[in-house]
């Protein structure tokens, strides 16, 4: 049994009142905002600072004494100070021998050094027991109490009582620390802070993108051509009616984009013979950012939603009703019911209904606090049935609406296909790829490679 889990000690809770003395090397931001922390929760703090004077930025109930006086107080020294200069500890080895020393440092830059700052402390100090903790907590949240988005303090070390020590510690502040194994983690949880959202970039970017793309080719084809060619001004088109187009095509092709990497690792894995071969990079990193494109894909789609709800209130919509009510009394003509229209817009309408509730319910599942509470068969059922019969019930959605569109020589301005066209190339070439793959003479094979069977195995007995 793993004894350095953090749960086991959150059941074995140190029943002692008396907390030992800390002592914190650096009196700025961190070291203040952690000393002030450390002392509210029952800590005597001792500062070791290159100035022994004390200024009213200080806890007042902290001491600050010289580096080498401080450390000779505590078991536990914090090492509050930038990783540039750790080299002043140097002389302070022998006296830091058999110390626990905190290092909380970040870099500026991702893999910034070859060893992480931790890593390079335990150089300079080798009789030490290093553990890296609280980088990932900021000073002014410690100092403000808004940890929200901050409890979680990752914590690693070589020395197991060191590391349970400095847990213990976390604790006692309110925090919640993850036990993340040896010093050799440490790079990983210097890194941490300093990413942005790395799952999301390539999804936002391409959201971007492609928006862009489609922006100007509906500007183009349905405000620029009908003002060339038919004299009309549509510019308005750009505040509700573009964004509606682009919104439908942008969640289907997103959508789309969540199934393809699936299929295609389906096709790359039946040609290899083999699942034990690494997928290409692009394919791997595409793969990981499917919740992400698909999360993108639902804000897309709600805004299809509410832009369609809202299409009653355009002045442009109830001018174009009531032209047509007008014509027909001009004429004195009612039209008959097309009940092909009829059956074409009821079907699309509940087919976009229908898919929209099987987006927001994959979407939902997908969501951590959701996907922890249901096991891994109910979790692939949502997101890979749900989520097929929601790209099928989507795609089949713009082409009852879009389908008009092909056969219409006006549709094609500039010899360019519909926006709806374009829209359904990738959706529909997921779902025929997929409806391949199911077949029984495809499935089995497959179905067996992912159970471990190669068709040329490398080793044999
Ligand atoms: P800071 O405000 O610049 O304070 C650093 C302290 O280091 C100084 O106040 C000084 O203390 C000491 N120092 C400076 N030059 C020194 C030298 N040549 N030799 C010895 N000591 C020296 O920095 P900070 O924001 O508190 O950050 C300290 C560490 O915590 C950094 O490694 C940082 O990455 C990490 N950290 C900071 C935050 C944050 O929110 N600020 C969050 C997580 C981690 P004395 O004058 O008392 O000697």
């Amino acid at each position: 049994m793993n004894t350095n889990s953090s749960n086991i000690m959150a059941l074995a809770p140190n029943t002692s009142n008396k907390r030992e003395t800390v002592c914190i090397f650096g009196t700025g931001d961190f070291g203040r905002a952690l000393g002030h922390k450390m002392i509210q929760s029952g800590y005597p703090v001792v500062y070791g600072s290159r100035s022994t004077q004390i200024s009213n930025l200080i806890p007042k109930d902290a001491e600050v004494l010289s580096h080498a006086e401080a450390a000779q107080k505590a078991a536990i020294i914090i090492i509050a100070i930038q990783r540039q200069h750790y080299n002043f500890l140097t002389p302070l080895a022998e006296i830091l021998h058999g110390k626990v020393v905190v290092d909380i440092s970040n870099n500026l830059k991702l893999n910034q050094y070859p060893e992480s700052n931790a890593e390079y402390l335990a150089q300079l100090l080798p009789g030490a027991k290093v553990v890296k903790a609280f980088n990932t907590v900021s000073a002014w949240a410690l100092q403000s109490g808004a940890l929200d988005a901050s409890r979680q303090v990752f914590v690693c070390g070589d020395d197991a009582e060191a590391k349970q020590m400095v847990m213990n510690i976390v604790r006692a502040l309110g925090l919640t620390p993850l036990d993340q194994g040896s010093l050799l983690a440490a790079q990983g949880i210097e890194n941490y802070p300093l990413q942005l959202f790395p799952m999301w970039k390539f999804p936002i970017f391409l959201s971007l993108g492609l928006t862009a793309f489609f922006f100007f080719y509906c500007l183009a084809l349905d405000v620029i051509y009908t003002y060339i060619y038919e004299k009309n001004n549509f510019s308005f088109f750009i505040a509700i009616t573009i964004p509606n187009r682009i919104c439908p095509v942008m969640a289907l092709i997103l959508l789309a984009l969540v199934y393809l990497p699936g299929v295609l690792a389906a096709i790359i894995q039946l040609y290899r013979g083999t699942k034990y071969r690494r997928f290409p990079d692009w394919l791997d990193k595409w793969m990981l950012c499917r919740k992400q494109l698909g999360l993108i894909a639902l804000a897309f789609a709600s805004l299809h939603a509410v832009f369609t709800l809202v299409s009653p209130m355009r002045s442009f919509v109830r001018w174009r009703t009531s032209k047509g009510i007008i014509s027909q009394a001009l004429n004195n003509k009612t039209e008959p019911l097309d009940t092909t229209n009829a059956w074409l817009s009821d079907s699309y309408l509940a087919l976009g209904i229908l898919g929209f509730f099987f987006f927001v319910l994959v979407g939902i599942t997908s969501l951590p606090s959701v996907s922890n509470s249901v096991n891994w068969r109910e979790f692939r059922f949502v997101q890979s049935k749900l989520g097929y019969l929601t790209l099928i019930l989507c795609t089949a959605h713009t082409l009852v609406y879009g389908g008009k569109w092909f056969l219409s020589p006006s549709a094609y301005r500039w010899y360019l296909p519909n926006i709806y066209m374009l829209s359904l190339v990738v959706p529909c070439t997921v779902l025929v790829v997929k409806f391949v793959l199911v077949f029984p003479c495809v499935d089995k094979p497959l179905t067996q490679i992912r159970q471990g069977w190669e068709r040329n195995p490398k080793y044999f007995e």
